[in-house]
């Protein structure tokens, strides 16, 4: 055979086998065009795995009418301009090869309108060839279906996983990047059906609550910036200069593992990247803390100088090479591990609605009772996810049930903002009923709450008996009858000393003979308590405290005497009266101590456990 030169066409479809290697790599392309183009929403509708078609829709600046059949050329880019551009790469794309790659193993449709253009553009590639264009009118932004992927390529056909394995590398995708950009909505439906959606909060834990559930996601940790409270010797990390490498993101206490390490999602300047260095970093943090054989949870956020990293190594380009050697390698295994030695779980999830910035004077509730659950067109109708949020309206790629769980697009400063005393955190709940004399459940607008009685009674307590202390002191009860306790002499010692903070959180007593005392009067709270038990726990509280009393723990010890307790069975009454208090607590997301006072179980997730969606 004669040397010759390939044929434009023939020399494309090999160098698209580099680029598009199955559907899902289409959909990382597609993606990542969207985000280079300042998308707020984007929608990816996928059928059959993405063999049949996937379509992209986003409403970012869109392709000019005079451009957009460049964009389908091999090395065509908007990107990149000159050599050094290279090595300052702050977008995903930057090769210029995805469109060409696709179009030459795929039919494309692609319409796009450009912000400044009063109409937009529609082209039918196949093979990489065009076959119509014409003017349309379209929504800003760009709409790309790929049909038939690899339909003149039969060897990759064959070589393609079967519609369940493409379904999730494609889902893996998707809920990556909403992971990177949680200010952008995304929403994924396989076969008309939704399985995924982000609501564009801009809060990466409403993400990590749409795809771990709750209960996984309210335990994560959020990764401390290592600059901010360096005790290291390494004095590199005292200088952000010196140092630009930053860690941010959450990863798993080490009670939640899994079977392999999908669950560690490294990121690089928001470009999502393998790394197995990396990823033994996070491993390694967790070293003595993990059964053999499991392995971590990470979301690991990696961002420094474009000049300090190539990502030009390979045509995916999920690969990266650092310039400066090992340095994020321990950067990340610090970070890790100091979140693991050093934090307890984030506490409150703005994904639980958190009424304080809702659009109504009565948060939560309010907000639902003015959106009101939205259907959708289609197959969709009966999912009712969520409620739409209230900017949603007009944009063409948003369908209706727009959010999973959050009940606004604004949720970026909700988790510092002052907490309005009308406003409550929760929904109003209604009491199904209780589990085992310990959890109380109930039923929010859209979900299920299962309450533990005892950490919910703590709280209330607490927010109250610490409210009365804090502000015009305890309000105590004097008792009819006072009642005689005996203690041991270092008791009384101790008593004694710490008379003054015994009084200060509304215990009276009274000397009533050699190590006896009579208790006089008990925070009003407590009233129903047996005040000997009372002033027992309390004692206990002083001996626990080897001499450093503080009153605020003496409350806590108050509320957690007086407190309900698991195996105590209620009445509906008690019931709906304890979760109408823990409605009105500004924190009632954990009790004193930190441990959680209830697990949700939204619908969605709901629909998820049961195969619904
Ligand atoms: P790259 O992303 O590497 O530049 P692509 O082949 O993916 O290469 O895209 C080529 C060009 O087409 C991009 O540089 C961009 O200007 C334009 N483009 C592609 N997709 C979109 C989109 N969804 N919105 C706006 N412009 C797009
Ligand atoms: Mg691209």
């Amino acid at each position: 055979m004669t040397i010759h030169l390939l044929s434009d066409q023939l020399a494309s479809q090999i160098a698209a086998g580099e680029v598009v290697e199955r559907p899902s790599s289409v959909v990382k392309e597609l993606v990542e065009n969207g985000i280079d183009a300042g998308a707020t929403t984007i929608n990816i509708d996928v059928r059959q795995g993405g063999r049949e078609s996937i379509q992209i829709a986003d409403n970012g600046h869109g392709i000019g009418a005079e451009e957009i059949e460049t964009a389908f050329l091999r090395h065509a880019t908007s990107k990149l301009q000159t050599v050094e551009d290279l090595n300052a790469i702050r977008t995903l794309g930057f090769r210029g090869e995805a469109l060409a790659a696709i179009a030459a193993v795929s039919q494309v449709t692609i319409v796009s309108r450009a912000t400044e253009e009063p109409s937009g553009t529609r082209l039918l590639l196949e093979g990489g060839l065009l076959q119509d264009r014409e003017t349309v009118g379209a929504p800003q932004g760009t709409v790309i279906a790929v049909e038939n992927l690899f339909f003149n390529v039969p060897a990759r056909l064959k070589f393609l996983k079967s519609a369940a394995t493409e379904k999730r590398l494609i889902d893996e995708f998707v809920t990556r990047y909403a992971l990177a950009y949680p200010q952008i909505r995304f929403r994924l439906t396989h076969n008309g059906r939704i399985t995924f959606q982000s609501s564009g909060s801009g809060q990466v834990q409403d993400v990590l609550v749409a795809i771990y559930g709750p209960e996984i996601a309210r335990q994560l940790l959020e990764i401390r910036d290592l600059r901010l409270e360096a005790k290291s010797d390494d004095p590199a990390l005292h200088s952000p200069l010196s140092n630009p490498i930053n860690v941010t993101g959450f990863v798993g206490p080490p009670g939640v593992h899994f079977a392999n390490r999908g669950q560690i999602m490294l990121f690089v300047n928001g470009r999502w990247i393998k790394d197995t260095q990396l990823t033994y970093a996070v491993i390694q943090a967790y070293h003595t803390l993990l059964p053999s054989g499991r392995y971590p949870m990470g979301l690991i956020f990696i961002s420094l100088p474009p000049k300090n990293v190539d990502v030009n190594v390979h045509p995916t380009k999920t690969e990266v090479r650092f310039r400066q050697g090992k340095k994020p390698f321990g950067t990340v295994q610090r970070a890790v591990r100091q979140t693991l030695v050093a934090d307890g779980p984030i506490r409150q999830m703005s994904a639980w609605g958190l009424g304080s910035n809702a659009p109504s004077s009565s948060g939560w509730m309010g907000s639902l009772n003015q959106e009101a659950f939205v259907s959708g067109e289609g197959e969709q109708t009966d999912l009712a996810l969520g409620w739409m949020d209230g900017e949603g309206g007009g944009e063409t790629a948003t369908s209706a049930s727009s959010t999973l769980l959050s009940s606004s697009g604004q949720a970026g400063s909700q988790q510092n903002s002052n907490i309005d005393a009308d406003d409550s955190k929760l929904p109003i709940m209604r009491v199904v009923g209780q589990v085992g004399a310990t959890y109380i459940i109930t039923e929010g607008p859209e979900g299920l709450f299962l309450i533990d009685q005892q950490a919910a009674h703590q709280r209330v307590l607490h927010e109250q008996l610490h409210g009365q202390w804090t502000g015009d002191g305890i309000i105590t009860q004097q008792l009819s009858t006072g009642t005689a306790v005996t203690l041991s002499a270092a008791q009384t010692k101790l008593l004694s000393q710490f008379e003054a903070a015994v009084a200060g959180v509304g215990l009276e007593v009274e000397a009533f003979g050699p190590n006896t005392f009579m208790v006089r009067a008990v925070p009003k709270l407590a009233a129903s308590c047996d005040p000997a038990r009372l002033l027992l726990a309390i004692v206990e509280k002083l001996e626990q405290s080897k001499g450093v009393v503080e009153e605020a723990g003496l409350v806590t010890a108050v509320c957690q005497t007086v407190a309900l307790r698991a195996g105590q069975s209620l009445t509906q009454t008690r019931m709906q009266q304890l979760i109408h208090n823990l409605e009105k607590c500004v924190d009632p997301f954990t009790d004193p101590q930190g441990k959680p006072t209830f697990i949700y179980l939204s619908v969605a997730q709901l629909a998820r456990e049961f195969g619904r969606i």
